[in-house]
C-alpha cells in the first residue's frame, strides 16, 4: 500500500540561484516529524510500504525548469510538486489562509478579513490540488490530506476516487460562534469538505467537539461516539495528539553549541521561542516579564529573558505591525531595567537551526511560552523533551493543544498577565527535586505517544475505518452485472409487483413537500410499468390521501396513503381503510403535542385520518435533540395503554394506529396473489419494515447508502428511477 500525504508546501524548500538549484529539506515540525515515520514505514502494522508526498514547492520556480524540479524531488524526496503561481498563493495562502481562516480559527475575528475573493481563489488551488492528485492516485493508495489550507479537497476527491481519505487539522478548530462568522456559502463548503474524508483528526478533544457542533448546527449532520453517517460512507472525527521525535530531542548531541545551564553568578535564562504571530502571546509575555521585574527588585542582574522570534508571514499587515509593537516594548524594557553589565531581554529576530536550538532548551532554567491559542505548541514538547539533565521549568498557556498533556508544568491564562509575573517567580524558585520529578513523567509520556505513534495511529486507523465503511456500503450496492439480472428477472416472470416509496425515491427529497408534484416522465414511466401484462404497481406513502389523489389519481396505480392506512386499488378510485381504525387516541395524543410544539420553536404538527406527525426539522438541532428524547418517552408512557404506536423517523415522530406500517401493508398485496417477481424500494425510515416483510426470492433496495434491511442498495434517486427505466416496455 502507498501513502499519498498532501500539504499545501512540499517538505521541501527549492530555489534557484544563478540557474543553481538547490533542495532543502524543510525544517518544520510536521516534516521532521512525518519524515521519521515515512522511515519506519517497513514496519507499518497495515501494509503501508512505499508513500508520495504532494504540495506547493515554493514560487521560484520558472516554467522551463519545471519538468527538472518535478523529476528531481522524485528521485529525491519521494514527492510530486504542484506548481502554482505566486499570484494564486498570494490570494490564497496570505488571503483566505492566513487573513481569514488563521485569525478566526485562533479566535482573533478583529484581524479577520472576509474578502469573497480570497475564497473563491481557495477554492480554485483545493481544485488543482484536486486535479493534480487524481493524475497520481492508483488503485489501493491511502490518502492523508493536512491542514486549513485544503480542507475542500476530501469532498473533491471522493467524487472521483474510492481511495480511504483522512485528514488533519493541525491549527485549533473554533467553537460554532467563532466559525460561523465565515461567510455562509464558506462555512458549510468548509465542512462538507472535510467531511468528504474517512477519518478527520484533531489535536484535542475540544477541537474534536467544536467540529461536530458545527457539522450539527451548520449541515444538521449528527454524530454518534464521533461517527457520522453520509450517503456512500461513514466518517469517523476523532482526536489524536500530535507528538514528537522524542528521542531525537533527548539524545541529540548539540556540540559545539553549549548546553549548560547558567552556572553561579551568571543571570539564570528564562527562553521565548515562537514564529512571529499575534496568536503566540509574545506582547503578554513582555509585558508578563516586565511586570516581575517590577515587583521582584530582587532578581535584577539575576534572570534575563532569551526572546527568539522567527519571522513570519511577512507579506501580511498584522504581522508587520506587531513586529514593531514588539521592538518598541522590548526597546522599553530594556531601557527602564537595564545596565552596563546585564540586558534583561535578549532579542533574536531569527531561525535558529535545529542543534542550535536544542542547545538553546537545555540552557534554559525556564522556558515561558504563553500563546493565546496554538493548535498544539511543538515547542512546548521539544523543550520537554531535549532536558536531558531533566532540569528546567516549563510556564506553559492554558490555550494551547500541548496544555492538555503537559499538566506537570505551570499551567497559566496569558491574559493575565499578573499570573505570567507570578509564575516567572514561582518557576525560578521551584526545588529542583519538584523539577526532575516533573519533567521526568512528562518525558515518559512524550516518548511513548511519539511522532511515529502518532502517525501510525492515525494512519492505522484510516485504513481500518474505510475498509468498514466501505465493506458494508459495497457489499449491498446494486452493480450493473444484478441489474441485469433484476431485470432478466423481471421480464421472465409471469406475475409482477413493483412496491415503491413516492418521497425519496420517484422524486426527489424537497425543501417544501408541497411542491414535490411527479414530472411528466415519470408518469409516462409508471403508466407504461402499469399497462405491462401481470405487473401490479402500488405506490406507498405517508403523505396524505388527497395528495396522493391530485398527483397520480389520473393513472390506475394501487396508491395507499398514511403509510398504509388507507388503500385505492388501481381498479377502483374509492379510498378505503386496510383494516378498522380507530382515531380516538388523537384526543390525547394532540394536546402533548401541541404542548411540545409551543416548548421547541419551529415545530409543527400534521394532522392526518388515522396518524399524527411532530415535525422538527425547521427547528433549532440542538434544542430539538434535546426535547426529542422527552417527547418520545412522553408519547411512549400514554400509548402502552391505546392502540397506537410511535415511530421516531428523521426530524419527525409519528403516531399511527398500531398494526399500520408499510410492512402490514406489503403483507396485505403480497398475500393476494403468488408473484414470481417482486421489487420493493424504499428510502426512508419507515420502508425499513417494508424490507422486513420481503420474502427471500423479492429484490429489495434502499435509496441511499446506508444500513439498511434490504438486500440492496443504490446511490442516489436517481438510480432508483433508472432502475424502472429498464424495466419499462420499449
Ligand atoms: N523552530 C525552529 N527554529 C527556531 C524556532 C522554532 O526550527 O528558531 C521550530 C520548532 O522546533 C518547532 C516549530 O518551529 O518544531 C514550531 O512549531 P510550533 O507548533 O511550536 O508552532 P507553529 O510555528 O507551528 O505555530
Amino acid at each position: 500500500m502507498r501513502l499519498i500525504i498532501v500539504s499545501n508546501r512540499l517538505p521541501v524548500a527549492v530555489s534557484n540561484s544563478n540557474g543553481k538549484f538547490s533542495m532543502e529539506k524543510s525544517a518544520g515540525g510536521l516534516v521532521s516529524g512525518l519524515s521519521d515515520f515515512l522511515k519506519s514505514l517497513k514496519n507499518n502494522a497495515k501494509g503501508v510500504r512505499e508513500y508520495l508526498w504532494l504540495g506547493w514547492p515554493g514560487d521560484k520556480i520558472d516554467k522551463e525548469d519545471e519538468e527538472y524540479v518535478r523529476q528531481k524531488v522524485q528521485k529525491d524526496f519521494s514527492a510530486s510538486p504542484i506548481f502554482l503561481s505566486k499570484k494564486l498563493m498570494d490570494k490564497v495562502y496570505l488571503g483566505f489562509c492566513n487573513r481569514t481562516l488563521w485569525p478566526l480559527f485562533h479566535y482573533f475575528p478583529n484581524y479577520a478579513h472576509f474578502d469573497l475573493d480570497y475564497w473563491f481563489e481557495y477554492k480554485r488551488m483545493n481544485k488543482i490540488f484536486c486535479d493534480e492528485l487524481l493524475k497520481e492516485i492508483r488503485d489501493g493508495d491511502i490518502i492523508w490530506i493536512h491542514d486549513y489550507h485544503l480542507m475542500l479537497l476530501p469532498a473533491m476527491l471522493r467524487e472521483h476516487v474510492s481511495n480511504p481519505i483522512g485528514f488533519f487539522l493541525h491549527i485549533p478548530f473554533p467553537s460554532y460562534e467563532m466559525y460561523r462568522m465565515l461567510h455562509k456559502e464558506s462555512r458549510t463548503e468548509i465542512l462538507e469538505g472535510l467531511i468528504g474524508a474517512d477519518l478527520i483528526g484533531f489535536h484535542t478533544h475540544d477541537y474534536t467537539q467544536h467540529f461536530l457542533r458545527c457539522v450539527l448546527r451548520i449541515l444538521g449532520k449528527e454524530n454518534h461516539m464521533g461517527k457520522i453517517s453520509m450517503p456512500d460512507h461513514t466518517v469517523q472525527v476523532d482526536t489524536f495528539p500530535m507528538g514528537i521525535d522524542f528521542d531525537k530531542f533527548y539524545l541529540m548531541d548539540v556540540s559545539p553549541f553549549p548546553s549548560n545551564k547558567p552556572g553561579r553568578g551568571e543571570p539564570r535564562m528564562v527562553l521565548s521561542v515562537d514564529r512571529l504571530d499575534y496568536s503566540k502571546g509574545i506582547i503578554n509575555r513582555l509585558l508578563g516579564f516586565e511586570l516581575f521585574l517590577k515587583r521582584h527588585p530582587e532578581w535584577h542582574g539575576k534572570v534575563c529573558m532569551n526572546m527568539i522570534v522567527v519571522p513570519s508571514r511577512t507579506g501580511v499587515g498584522a504581522y508587520r505591525k506587531i513586529k514593531s509593537s514588539l521592538d518598541e516594548l522590548v526597546g522599553k524594557i530594556n531601557g527602564s531595567y537595564g545596565s552596563i553589565s546585564w540586558t534583561p531581554v535578549i532579542y533574536q529576530y531569527t531561525s535558529l537551526p535545529h542543534k542550535e536550538l536544542i542547545a538553546t532548551y537545555r540552557r534554559s532554567d525556564v522556558a515561558l511560552l504563553t500563546p493565546l491559542r496554538d493548535g498544539m505548541n511543538l515547542v512546548a514538547k521539544e523543550y520537554i523533551a531535549s532536558l536531558e539533565d531533566h532540569r528546567g521549568m516549563l510556564i506553559l498557556s492554558e490555550f494551547t493543544g500541548a496544555a492538555k498533556e503537559l499538566s506537570e508544568s505551570l499551567v497559566i491564562n496569558p491574559n493575565n498577565i499578573d499570573e505570567i509575573a507570578e509564575a516567572i517567580e514561582e518557576a525560578l524558585n521551584v526545588p529542583m527535586k519538584q523539577q526532575i520529578r516533573g519533567n521526568k513523567i512528562m518525558q515518559k509520556r512524550l516518548r511513548r505517544y511519539n511522532v511515529t505513534k502518532w502517525a501510525n495511529d492515525f494512519v492505522n486507523k484510516l485504513v481500518e475505518t474505510s475498509h468498514i465503511s466501505r465493506d458494508s456500503v459495497s457489499r449491498k450496492l446494486l452493480n450493473q452485472s444484478l441489474l441485469q439480472r433484476l431485470t432478466g428477472n423481471f421480464r421472465k416472470a409471469k406475475s409482477r409487483i413493483i412496491i415503491v416509496n413516492y418521497d425519496g425515491t420517484l422524486v426527489p427529497y424537497t425543501k417544501y413537500p408541497a411542491s414535490a408534484e411527479p414530472p411528466e416522465a415519470l408518469l409516462r414511466l409508471l403508466k407504461n410499468l402499469d399497462a405491462q401484462i401481470e405487473t401490479d404497481i402500488v405506490i406507498i406513502s405517508s403523505r396524505g390521501k388527497d395528495e396522493l389523489d391530485e398527483w397520480l389519481g389520473g393513472l390506475p396505480l394501487n396508491l395507499t396513503a398514511e403509510h398504509g392506512s388507507w388503500i385505492r386499488e388501481a381498479n377502483n378510485n374509492e379510498w378505503a381503510l386496510l383494516k378498522p381504525l380507530s382515531s380516538e387516541w388523537k384526543e390525547e395524543v394532540l394536546p402533548i403535542l401541541e404542548m411540545y410544539t409551543d416548548r421547541l420553536p419551529g415545530s409543527y404538527i400534521q394532522e392526518r385520518d388515522y396518524s399524527v406527525a411532530w415535525h422538527y426539522h425547521k427547528s433549532d438541532i440542538e434544542q430539538a435533540s434535546q426535547l426529542v428524547k422527552e417527547v418520545n418517552d412522553h408519547l411512549l408512557s400514554i400509548t402502552t395503554n391505546i392502540s397506537a404506536h410511535v415511530i421516531h423517523g428523521s426530524k419527525v415522530i409519528e403516531v399511527s394506529n398500531s398494526g399500520i406500517n408499510k410492512g402490514e401493508l406489503a403483507m396485505h398485496w403480497l398475500s393476494r396473489k403468488e408473484y414470481d417477481f417482486i421489487l420493493a424500494i424504499g428510502s426512508g425510515w419507515s420502508d425499513e419494515l417494508l424490507f422486513q416483510t420481503m420474502p427471500p426470492h423479492a429484490w429489495s433496495i434502499k435509496v441511499g447508502l446506508a444500513q439498511t434491511a434490504a438486500n440492496y442498495v443504490v446511490k442516489g434517486q436517481t438510480d432508483a428511477i433508472a432502475i424502472l427505466d429498464k424495466l419499462r416496455d420499449h
